[in-house]
Formats: structure tokens, sequence, C-alpha cells
């Protein structure tokens, strides 16, 4: 683990967090700015700095993070009006924690294009 990665701590407990989900793969936690009435962090506990650095090894982490969206999104209440699920990445996608992450966002309208 990254010693200074904020989500690792997370992932490892040493932050604590209001679990919305979590399993031995992934944790979803709100984010502590949110920009929508439903905003969470979906985040792998394996540390993967951006999409850019996965690796084949983790086509099935990918694949099993995606598959339980759908399962927080009904939990959260935002499966039936939809979400946004938006994956930030390095200086040009916004990103500021380098530990990939999912933001799911809903409750409101959401507009196109992002800013
Ligand atoms: P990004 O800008 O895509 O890297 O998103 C990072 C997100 O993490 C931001 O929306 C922050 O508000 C959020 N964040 C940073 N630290 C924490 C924390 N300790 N708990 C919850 N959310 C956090
Ligand atoms: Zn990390």
């Amino acid at each position: 683990m990254p010693q200074e990665c904020i989500f690792c701590k997370i992932a490892a407990n040493e932050i604590p967090v209001t679990a919305i989900y979590e399993d031995e793969h992934m944790i979803v936690f709100p984010d502590m700015n949110p920009v929508a009435p439903v905003h969470v962090l979906v985040i792998p506990k394996k540390h993967i700095a951006n999409l850019l650095e996965l690796a084949s090894e983790d086509v099935s982490l990918m694949g099993h993070i995606l598959s339980t969206i759908p399962k927080i999104a009904s939990k959260l209440g935002i499966d039936e009006d939809g979400f946004r699920l938006v994956v930030n990445t390095k200086e040009n996608g916004g990103q500021t924690v380098h530990h990939l992450h999912w933001h799911l966002l809903g409750g409101r309208a959401m507009t196109w294009p992002p800013g």
C-alpha cells in the first residue's frame, strides 16, 4: 500500500467511513464533498493508481466492480431515475486522488457536456 494513499487507508479501515457496500474486493462510501444529492465513491481495495495502470490480472476485479454497481444504485434508490458513473483520469480528467475510483452520482438530472 502506498503510505500516503488516502483510499488505501479507507480500504484498510485506518480511516473510518460509513460503508454503503463492502466485500473483500471493493468498498463504497459517501464522497466527503458531494456534488449531487447522491454521491458515493466506489473503490477497489487493491491500489491501482488509475485506469491506465490496470493489469491483465485486474480484468475480473473490474468486472466484479462494474457488475456490482446496479446493486448499489438500487440500494441508494437511484436505479429507477438513473445516474452517472465517472472515472476522472489524471490531470485533464480532474483526478485528485490517485487510487482508481468511480463517482456514482444521482438524485438529480445531470447536464451534458460535463465541465
Ligand atoms: P477525483 O477528483 O476524481 O480524484 O475524486 C476524489 C474524490 O474523493 C473527491 O470528490 C473528494 O471529495 C473525495 N474524497 C477525498 N478524500 C475523501 C475522504 N477521506 N472521504 C470521502 N471522500 C473523499
Ligand atoms: Zn491506494
